[in-house]
Order: C-alpha cells, then structure tokens, then sequence
C-alpha cells in the first residue's frame, strides 16, 4: 500500500507558519537572514550562543515569561516554573562560578546529570564563560563516560553525589587533564580523590555566593561551543565539534521545521546527552523565546499522554521508538486524553514509518513531520513543513539554506552526482552552513575523508524523487546485497509494520554460499500477539506480497526488545553480530531492555 499524500496543515484561526511558501523562501534565502533576525552584528565579531538564547530576552517582556517548566520524578510533585531572567540569573551565577575556579575560554565542561533544570544552568552557564559545553547522558557506566571525558580533555564534569560515586569515583583520580567535580547537591560523606590536582566542590554554597551579574564572554563565532558525541549506532562513537556559530541554524531550522512561536509549549522529548537534547531540547526553543517543559521521568505511555493534556504542549519533537511505542499501546488510551492543545508533531532520529505518520492524523488529529539530520550537521538539514504536503515515509525537502543532493563515489574518491530521480545514492551536503561540524575531535583523517571537495558524504543512502522529496534508504553500512538487489532495511521494516501484529522491527542480511546476503527480519509484535509459526508466516507473506521475493526477508525472529541506542534507534550491527556469532563492537550506548 502506498500512503495518500497527507494535505498541508490548515493553520488555525492565528498562526500562520513561519514558513509559509517553501519555494520562495528556499530560493531566496541567505542565512545573513538569521543574523539580522537575531541582531548579530558581524562588526563586533562576537557571537555567543548563550547571548542569544538568554542574555538577550533580558531586555524584553520575554524575561517574565516561563522558560522551563520542570516535572520531577517524583510522585504527585507540583510542575516548577523558572522563568527566562531566573534561569538568566542561574546561568550568569554558574558562569561566574566557573571563572572563579579558573576556567578559562575553551575548557571542556562535561555534565552529567538528569534531566532537571541545573542541567539547563549548567549548559547555558558553560556557554556564557566562554566553555565548551558536552553533555553525557545520565545512564552511561563509567567507561563510555571516561572514554568520552578522555577523548574530550575534560577540565571539569557537572554532576549529582550519586552519580560521582556510581560512575566517576573508580576513576577520576588517573584523569590527565580534570581539574574539577562539580557537585550539584552537598552528599553526607564523600571520599576525596587521591589525585591532588583533583577538587571536588559543592555547587550549592558556591552559586550563592557567585555574582548574579556576568558579562557573557565574547567568543567569536568560529569558537568551539559544543562536542557532542554520536550515537554510535554503526560504530564507535566520533566527538563532533560545533561552534557558537550553529546557533543560527538552531533559531533558524526550529523556526522553519517545528514551526515554533513565541508563546508555545514546546516538549522535545530527547535527553540532552543526545544532540536533538541540546541543539532542540535546549538552544533553539530558548532563543525562541518558548516554555520548555522538562520531564525528568522516563518514558511511560499514560504519563507521555498526560503531560502533553495537562501540560497544553502546542508543539511537540520526539522520535520514531516513541512514537512506535506509543501505537502498541493503541489509539484508545490517546483517546483518554484531551490533545486538542497540540498544533505540530514532528521526529528525528530514525526513519519514520509511513504507518506512524498515518496514526498521528488518525490518533492525534495530527500527522508526524519527519526530520532529518544528523550529529555531524547540528541541525535539522531535510523536513516536512507545516505549509508543505507530506508523502509518509519521506523525510521532506531540504531546509532553506541547505544544498542537498544524492551522489556517489568511486574507489579513487571522484564525486558523481546523481541527478535521475528516485536514484539511490549517498546524501550530500554542501558544506558552509552555520552548525555544521567543524571536525571529529582527534580523528582529522576521518574528517576529511567525509568530504569530496566542499560537499559532506552524510554515510546515509536515500534517494530523491521528482518532486524534490528525500527518502531514507538506510545507513551505507546497514543496506543489504541479495541477489543483485541493494535492499534498505527501512523499506522492509515499514512494510512489516503495517502488519497489524508488529510494533516494532529490525532487518539485517545474512551472509549465503553464493556470496549474497539474505534479508532476515527481527521482531517485537504488540501485546496481545502470539510468536508462533503461524503468525510467522502471515506477516512473511504480507511482505513477499508488498516487496517480491528477492526483497522480502526469508525468516522471522521474535524478539521482545529489539537492542537500541539510548537516543533510541535500533542497532543493527548488533542484531547481525549476534546472529553471526560476532564481536559485539562498542556498546557503549547500548540501552537495556525497557
Ligand atoms: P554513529 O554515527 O555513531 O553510528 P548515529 O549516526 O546514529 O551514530 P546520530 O548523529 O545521533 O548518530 O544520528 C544520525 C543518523 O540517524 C543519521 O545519519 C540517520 O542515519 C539517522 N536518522 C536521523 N534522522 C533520521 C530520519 N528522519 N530518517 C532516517 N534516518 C534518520
Ligand atoms: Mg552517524
């Protein structure tokens, strides 16, 4: 089945989208537009991200407004409010915390937290002193976490007592260049490190006495803001530089492609250790002048459902594995809950099935808009539009400002563009936008292995059709030889999907005799659903039937998890090399099993 196209949004009596005709504004478009739109002047030759996600709504009504709205984990706890000048004020004390230990313009500040708003301080305070900000997720052990503050010279790492004594006490003492704990809370008993260049300080009596007053440092715009690490769904995961200058694509892309407005709330779902928590959980909503709501809880289908009714979420970022959860759990519990405050849906993350798309209008009076982008770009790169049709299954139409095209290479690293629609090929970028990586820390070599001349080699095949959508493929090192055919696992995996039985699935190939791979498919089905032989065979002949032999896959395993990342995308390379009896490779991002 193919999808119907889904109708543009019809936008509600007062909001018109920000993008309100994509071709004009992509032909005419210059990103000096962003720079007059948030008053950067290129005379003074400073930019600082913070400047423009914090420092300057202190000069208007927006400093009254709630920026963050926090729920904690803990049962019946009443939603805290933190407005833009209290959270202005926060990071300007945290800002002058760090300056008075000594940190100085470039220093790498890692976090480790959970999602609460000292986060948030910590991020926005780091940026202001001129420090390079990186975040962990919360949920790593302690040898992703040393690996990561290894490879990014960390001089000091924000975090709670608890986690200190979990993942960082066995080890900090042989760090070679930390200098400093940062303890958000003031524990009973705690042992020192023995590593005398190593101190731990508590926050708390240190904040108050810092100054509320900090004059943001002025980094220039090529300056090192962020290290973000991938996600490392194919591979070990690349420290990726970005600058203060990607702010201007943050503003820019979440104008665009999730349509924000200054009085929305706003929830993006991902945890700040991925870069859509940073780059859209943190940055550009702020510099939007929007409420963020934080939820400190994992994810749980009835709270999600809450939080979006009681919450009056108007816009609302998540991805695919929730969205996917979600719909196991059928349309009836959405049905429970008024959702009538939502105005846009959008995900990243992973391909977006076709079928998602379709239960957001038919579930949630609203269709999912797919985005892409990557670690690397730092931005949203391809999107559906409010003002645009969308194809279900496609990933949309590149950003204004952005040159994408499908290419490829040959063995010699000569570039030839593809130009045919609907062609298969790899992703490409024009390189030169505002948050585009500006290199993989330690990894030069890699670095410039991803470009050919100025276009980016994004390691993502799709292809391009005659309307000038963009539809994933699946990533290079994920796609299937069989019998002649190159088979993206994502075009397999959609069609299992619409299986009524499956929630989620996972295709890899396994190596034949004849040198080919055959499709194998994993699967997790929806509660209700027996993994029989019976059961097998229905949905492998549902997919012999949508994709032909060669395509579809040739057995099913049931699985009740399928393994994921922790921003949540499904780990391939981990199926095969389990099924082939493999090296599991690095896993460090592995989540368990929810
Ligand atoms: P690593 O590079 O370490 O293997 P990763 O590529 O998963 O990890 P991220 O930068 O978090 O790390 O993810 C970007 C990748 O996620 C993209 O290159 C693409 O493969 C996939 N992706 C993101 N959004 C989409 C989307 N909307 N549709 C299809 N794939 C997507
Ligand atoms: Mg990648």
């Amino acid at each position: 089945m193919t999808y119907p196209i889904v109708s543009k949004q019809t936008a509600s009596d007062s909001i018109q989208p920000n993008l309100r005709n994509y071709e004009a504004v992509r032909d005419s478009f210059q990103w000096q537009q962003a720079s007059d739109a948030l008053n950067v002047s290129a005379a003074t030759g400073h930019l600082n991200i913070a400047s423009i996600a914090l420092d300057r709504h202190q000069l208007t009504a927006t400093k009254d407004q709630v920026a963050l709205r926090f729920l904690s984990k803990e049962p019946h706890s009443e939603p805290e409010e933190i407005t833009y000048s209290a959270l202005w004020e926060r990071a300007n004390r945290f800002a002058s915390a760090l300056t008075s230990l000594g940190l100085q313009t470039g220093d790498r500040v890692f976090c480790l937290s959970g999602r609460t708003p000292d986060l948030y301080m910590a991020a926005l305070g780091t940026l202001k002193a001129g420090c390079v900000f990186s975040p962990l997720f919360s949920a790593f052990g302690p040898e992703p976490i040393q690996a990561r503050m290894d490879i990014g010279n960390a001089t000091a790492i924000v975090t709670t007592a608890r986690l200190y004594r979990k993942k960082l006490a066995s080890w900090v003492s042989q760090s070679p260049s930390l200098r400093y704990i940062l303890l958000l809370d003031a524990p009973d008993t705690l042992d020192s490190p023995d590593n005398t260049q190593l101190e731990i300080v508590f926050l708390q009596p240190l904040l108050a006495h810092s100054s509320p007053q900090f004059e943001t440092v002025a980094t220039r715009p090529e300056d090192m803001a962020l290290l973000h690490f991938t996600s490392g769904t194919t591979g070990k995961p690349k420290g990726a530089i970005h600058v203060h200058q990607a702010v201007l694509a943050h503003y820019m892309t979440a104008a665009f492609a999730l349509d924000l407005h200054p009085r929305d709330i706003y929830w993006c779902t991902a945890d700040p250790g991925w870069v859509t928590g940073t780059s859209y959980g943190i940055i550009a909503p702020l510099c939007h002048g929007v409420t963020l709501i934080i939820d400190e809880a994992e994810f749980e289908a009835e709270r999600w459902y809450r939080i979006l009714q009681d919450q009056h979420v108007t816009v609302w970022y998540t991805a695919p594995t929730a969205i996917r959860m979600l719909m196991k759990y059928g349309p009836e519990l959405a049905r429970q809950h008024d959702l009538s405050s939502l105005r846009f849906l959008a995900s990243v993350g992973e391909p977006l099935n076709s079928e998602a798309v379709v239960w957001g209008l038919e579930t949630l009076g609203l269709p999912f808009h797919d985005n892409w982008w990557q670690t690397e770009t730092g931005g949203i790169m391809i999107a559906n539009y409010a003002s645009m049709d969308i194809k279900p299954g496609s990933m949309g139409r590149p950003m204004p400002g952005i040159e994408a095209a499908i290419a490829e290479r040959s063995e010699a690293g000569e570039m030839r563009m593809i130009t045919d629609p609907n062609e298969t090929g790899e992703l490409v970028l024009k390189a030169g936008w505002p948050s585009m990586f500006r290199g993989y820390l330690h990894e030069d070599a890699r670095y410039q292995k991803a470009f050919v001349d100025d276009w980016y080699f994004t390691g993502d095949l799709a292809r391009k059709d005659e309307d000038g959508y963009f539809w994933f493929i699946g990533r290079a090192d994920d796609v299937i030889k069989s019998s002649g055919h190159l088979i993206g696992p994502f075009e397999v995996e959609s069609v299992l999907m619409e299986h009524p039985a499956v929630a989620e699935a996972g295709v890899i190939g396994i190596p034949n005799e004849v040198g080919g791979e055959v499709v194998k498919a994993f699967v997790g089905l929806k509660p209700g659903y027996e993994a029989d032989e019976k059961l097998s065979q229905d949905i492998l002949g549902l997919a012999r039937k949508r994709l032909g032999p060669a395509v579809a896959p040739k057995s099913i395993a049931f699985r009740d998890n399928l393994p994921k990342t922790r921003s949540g995308k499904i780990m391939r390379r981990l199926l095969k090399a389990r099924e082939l009896g493999l090296p599991e490779g690095d896993t460090s991002t592995l989540e368990e099993s929810r």
